[in-house]
């Protein structure tokens, strides 16, 4: 066992090289980096080749769990309460024995949402805020300010009504951008520009339900400028995919923002994802049309 002191310091260094990974825009990990992860010259893999959490032999307690999207629960399993439920491992013995272990502890670990095969969301630091017995899960909380309910399995209303406002805001924006990026090929649809850092994942329609993540044909991959253009309709899509500008920015005279970015961008055709059902929804677009249109 590696003495408690270099546990600790493993466990931080992972969340800086994810905080690393993570930079310039991107949301998502492959299996392959999750595998490569190195402690100096030690290299120490997050994920297991064969189950859904990681129990390195010399750890006390679990370094990862993940949920692939080849799991029974699919891919959208962090519940409508914030939380995700962990099913106790069938095989019992050392699984379970240090996810609890990592409760009793209040040891941070990492959560890995599968979106697509070998591709993962990353949530850290996460922590097991309760075990339930009865249900034979872990409770794990995905955002730092939900570890301190006073009993995550009978949550108060007000309670529940700050977890879904967090799930909403927070935790399925990670997941419904990964899923964007990659259906857009992390291309602005308006004006093509490539740079993942300057590109948000917008929605058409604000997302609203609090049940499940918002579906990609609700959104588009558009830079900032064409992001805030489009919210501000600025900027319409109609339900064909033709873009336009707004009269009276059409009618303005300026530098060569203006020009090239808004003004050049009128009658263009929008760049659409190669997969049909990754599209945007023409309902949607004709609702927010309506809105530029007026
Ligand atoms: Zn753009």
């Amino acid at each position: 066992m590696r003495s408690p002191e270099e546990q600790r310091l493993i466990r931080e260094d992972i969340f800086r090289w994810l905080d690393g990974k993570l930079g310039s825009g991107r949301s998502e990990l492959s299996r392959g980096e999750l595998q490569d992860y190195h402690f100096g010259p030690e290299r120490i893999p997050l994920v297991d080749t064969a189950r859904g959490i990681r129990n390195p032999q010399d750890f006390e307690a679990t370094l990862t769990i993940m949920t692939s999207v080849k799991s029974p629960y699919g891919p959208e399993s962090i519940t409508e309460d914030g939380f995700v439920r962990y099913s106790y491992q069938s095989r019992d013995g050392g699984d379970n024995v240090k996810l609890r272990r990592a409760f009793e502890q209040k040891e941070p670990l990492v959560y890995l949402q599968g979106i697509r095969p070998g591709a993962f969301v990353p949530y850290y630091p996460a922590y097991v805020v309760a075990d339930d017995s009865d249900a034979r899960q872990f409770l794990v909380a995905l955002d730092e300010s939900m570890r301190f309910f006073g009993d995550p399995l009978h949550m108060t209303s007000d309670e529940r009504r700050y977890a879904e406002r967090t799930v909403r805001s927070r935790l399925h924006q990670p997941v419904f951008r990964a899923k964007i990026m990659f259906a857009y090929a992390t291309t602005c649809a308006v004006c093509s520009l490539k740079h993942g850092d300057l590109l948000d994942a917008a929605h058409i329609i604000a997302d609203s339900d609090s049940s499940g993540f918002a579906r990609v044909s609700n959104g588009m991959a558009l830079c900032k400028i064409h992001h805030a253009a489009y919210d501000r309709n600025l900027l319409g899509i109609t339900p064909d995919y033709e873009i336009r500008i707004d009269k009276d920015l059409l009618a303005e005279i300026d530098g060569p923002m203006l020009r090239h970015g808004l003004q050049d961008m009128h009658g263009r055709e929008l760049g659409l994802p190669t997969r049909k059902a990754d599209r945007p929804s023409k309902d949607s677009l004709a609702v927010r049309y309506a809105e530029f249109a007026r």
